[in-house]
Order: structure tokens, then C-alpha cells, then sequence
């Protein structure tokens, strides 16, 4: 028995190039105790590696599969901070203040990413995109207004715009949303392999394929081991397991789904203007956005069952489904899909992800990006999990707990 159950995590052609000579051979096993043992590989692991290796501590990584193999390489990559719950709803929860604060931490997490990827001199495709939030069956107009107003409120950089507003400014349909500022687009297994090899470069090690199978306290420490019979010893453990969940650890609140995505071939875009991010306030949603190279991609119908044999079989009229709705979105006539994929999801009640120490087990921490900003959430989770580290707990720790529903 694994300490995660492996998943059929994806199936179909993802727009990224899956370059094979991209990807870095595996490192030996670590010889020796390291500070920080991270188990996973994909962009959720490679922040922590970036960002605990530039604070001095020796980190080894461990991935059943190649890194950026998992669910990274599904992802859409749209990197933004407004979570998949509106506002104005996660008020409702946990009160206006609150909301506000983690919202502000998600946005704060995203300005950070940005300077990492400046400072570090990091390509992978990123690109600042303006993030148009439309109107649909979760908020209509009157509701993206009060939308509007929460975000103002809590010093987040959204405004309303009308219909003919979107009509004009992007060359879209016109449809009323709110326009944010603060957003990225980036190829996510590239930023994935550029953070590795950073990791590497300061003395990371990469191991993969290995498995773990057991994690236990020993001394202060831990002690990882796997499939066959290697062991690491380790100050502290993170699990950056992805949608492969300790399960043992991570409450049944987060839960898993399925989501589909298709792209156009290269050199379709730009069908509107400024390359803006675009998805809908509905439930599921539709989102699009453009590649480096021209590919518009859309992305959504997500279901709420994980069964990949059930998830698969639907890919077929997914993509039709996507290709029509995206195209009725966008306001052209056809969008002819080049690749399509469908892959398991992770969703939570409010949006957010679970980050922090297991309970009862506080060398062993959670690092789980579940909801529609994966990517951001790595980066959050980054920093949290660096101050835990340290000693100095951020005070927003509290608000990503993955026990914060009991
Ligand atoms: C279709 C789709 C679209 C998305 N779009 C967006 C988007 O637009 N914006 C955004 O921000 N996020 C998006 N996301 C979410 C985001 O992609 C994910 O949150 C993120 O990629 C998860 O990264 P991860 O590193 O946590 O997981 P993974 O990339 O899955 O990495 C986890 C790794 O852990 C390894 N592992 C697991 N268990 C073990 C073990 N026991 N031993 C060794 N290795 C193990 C796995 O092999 C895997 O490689 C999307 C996701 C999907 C599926």
C-alpha cells in the first residue's frame, strides 16, 4: 500500500510540448538526512524546492513519475488570484473581514510569484494578462456590481465593466464582467522544470521514479521510505502530492472531480484583443485563454465524479461541447480543436487550498492545491510553509488550514 493511491491523472494531448529531453534525468538516492524531504514533483513541488533552497536548506525531491508529469501537465496555467467562490459567497462563510484577508493572501501570493519569476530571470512563457470575469448563472450583473464593491473594498484591482463596455475594449460578445488586473499566462510544465533546475542548481535532488510508501516520526524527524525498501531520513516532510492525496492526512472536504480542456492548433490567436484570460462566473464554468505560440484554449464541463474510465469515455463530446460553447463565448464562428484532454481535478468548499501541518504529526506538512488556482496556490503555499519552517508562522496560516472545516 502506497501512502498515495496512483491515479490515472490524465488522458489525451495536452498543448505543452511533453519534450522528453526537457526533463531531467533522475538524481541517485540522497545519501545522506536532508532538511526537507518534498514528495511530488510538479509545480506544487518545485516551489518549495525553489523557495526552500534559496532560504539555505538541503531538500530532496521524490516523484513516482517524471516532474511535470501529473496533473501540472494538464493544467491551463491561467495564473490568477480570484478563487473559483466569489467573494461576496465566501463572505457568507467566513464573514467579510476573513474573506477579505484571503483573498488578499491569494493576490499577495501571486505578486510574490511574479517577482520569483523576474528575480530568477524565468521564461517559461509568462506573460501579464488582463482577467475578465463574466457574468453568468453564479452572478449576474447585479451581482458582479456587489462583486465588484467586496473586491474594491478589500484593496483588490477589479472594476465592473458593462457589456458594450467588454464589447469595446476586448472584442468580445457583449456581456458584463469585472476586469482584474494582477493575472499571468505561463506554460506549466516549463515553469515546473526552470523551478527544478533552480532547486538543483543551489543542491536540490530530483529522485524519480520512486515511490513512497511510508512516512513515520523518528526522533524529531521523519523517515520516508519506498516501494523498494530505500530510505530518507529528514528534518521535516511536505507533501505535494497533488490530486494523489495522502488520504489518511487530508480531510474529505477536499474533494475530487474531472475537467476537460481542448486547444486550437498554433496561430489562431488572437481572435480578441490583449490576449485576455476569460472565464465565466457560472457553475461548472467556461474559461479561455491564448498560448505563446497562438493556441486558444478553453477549458471547463468539469463533473464532480473522479472515475477515470467514466471521465475518459465523455472526452469525445466534451470537446465538441467545448469547441461550440467556446466559440458561442468568444463570439466567432468555429473553434476546431487540435488536441483535447481530460484530467482529475481537485476542488474545495471555498475555493482554497489545504496548507499546513498534519495534526498530530507536525514534521509532516500538507501542501494540496486544490481549486481552480493550482498555480498560485503553489506559490502560497510556498511561502506559508517557508515561515512554518522557519519558526515564524505567517499569521495567515490559519486561513489554509487544511482542518479549517473541522
Ligand atoms: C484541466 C486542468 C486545468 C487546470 N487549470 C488551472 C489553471 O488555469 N490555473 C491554475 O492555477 N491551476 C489550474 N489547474 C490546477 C493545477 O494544475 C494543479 O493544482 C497543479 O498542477 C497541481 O500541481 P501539484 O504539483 O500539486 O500536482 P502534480 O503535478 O500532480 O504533482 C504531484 C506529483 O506527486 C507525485 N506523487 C504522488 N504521490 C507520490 C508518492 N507516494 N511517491 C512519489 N511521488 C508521488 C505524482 O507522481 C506527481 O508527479 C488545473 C488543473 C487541471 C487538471
Amino acid at each position: 500500500m502506497s501512502l498515495t493511491e496512483p491515479l490515472n491523472l490524465r488522458t489525451g494531448r495536452v498543448c505543452w510540448p511533453e519534450d522528453d529531453d526537457a526533463v531531467p534525468r533522475g538524481d541517485p538516492w540522497p545519501a545522506g538526512p536532508v532538511d526537507v524531504a518534498i514528495v511530488g514533483a510538479g509545480v506544487m513541488g518545485a516551489m518549495l524546492a525553489e523557495r526552500l533552497t534559496a532560504e539555505g536548506r538541503r531538500v530532496a525531491l521524490i516523484d513516482r513519475r517524471p516532474p511535470a508529469r501529473g496533473a501540472t501537465a494538464a493544467s491551463t496555467a491561467l495564473v490568477m488570484w480570484p478563487a473559483d467562490i466569489p467573494l461576496v459567497t465566501l463572505a457568507q462563510t467566513w464573514g467579510e473581514a476573513e474573506a477579505a484577508r484571503r483573498w488578499r493572501r491569494v493576490h499577495s501570493a501571486v505578486l510574490d510569484l511574479a517577482g520569483r519569476v523576474a528575480a530568477l530571470g524565468l521564461r517559461a512563457d509568462w506573460m501579464p494578462r488582463p482577467e475578465l470575469y463574466l457574468a453568468g448563472d453564479r452572478l449576474d450583473e447585479f451581482g458582479l456590481r456587489r462583486e465588484a464593491e467586496a473586491r474594491a473594498a478589500a484593496g483588490l484591482p477589479s472594476r465592473y465593466l458593462t457589456p458594450s463596455e467588454v464589447a469595446a475594449t476586448f472584442g468580445l460578445p457583449p456581456r458584463a464582467a469585472l476586469l482584474s488586473q494582477d493575472a499571468f499566462s505561463v506554460d506549466p510544465m516549463a515553469l515546473t522544470l526552470e523551478l527544478l533546475a533552480q532547486a538543483r542548481r543551489r543542491g536540490a535532488t530530483l529522485t524519480w521514479p520512486a515511490d513512497v510508501v511510508s512516512i513515520a516520526a523518528i526522533g524529531d524527524g521523519v523517515r520516508l521510505t519506498t516501494a523498494g525498501g530505500a530510505t530518507l531520513d529528514a528534518g521535516q516532510a511536505v507533501l505535494a502530492t497533488g490530486y494523489e492525496a495522502a488520504r489518511d492526512y487530508l480531510p474529505p472536504a477536499f474533494k475530487l472531480g474531472s475537467s476537460f480542456a481542448i486547444a486550437t492548433a498554433p496561430g489562431v490567436a488572437p481572435l480578441w484583443r490583449d490576449g485576455a484570460m476569460i472565464w465565466e462566473a457560472a457553475d461548472p464554468y467556461l474559461y479561455a485563454r491564448t498560448t505563446a505560440d497562438g493556441r486558444i484554449v478553453v477549458g471547463g464541463a468539469d463533473e464532480d465524479f473522479a472515475d477515470a474510465a467514466r471521465r475518459d469515455a465523455l472526452l469525445p463530446d466534451k470537446r465538441r461541447d467545448l469547441e461550440r460553447r467556446g466559440a458561442e463565448m468568444l463570439g466567432c464562428d468555429v473553434l476546431e480543436s487540435d488536441c483535447a484532454w481530460a484530467a482529475t481535478f481537485g476542488t474545495s468548499p471555498d475555493g482554497l487550498p489545504a496548507i499546513g501541518a498534519v495534526r498530530g504529526f507536525e514534521q509532516l506538512w500538507l501542501a494540496a492545491g486544490f481549486g481552480g488556482n493550482g498555480v498560485t496556490f503553489a506559490s502560497l503555499a510556498a511561502g506559508l510553509i517557508a515561515a512554518g519552517l522557519s519558526g515564524e508562522p505567517d499569521p495567515d496560516a490559519a486561513c489554509f488550514s487544511p482542518y479549517r472545516f473541522g
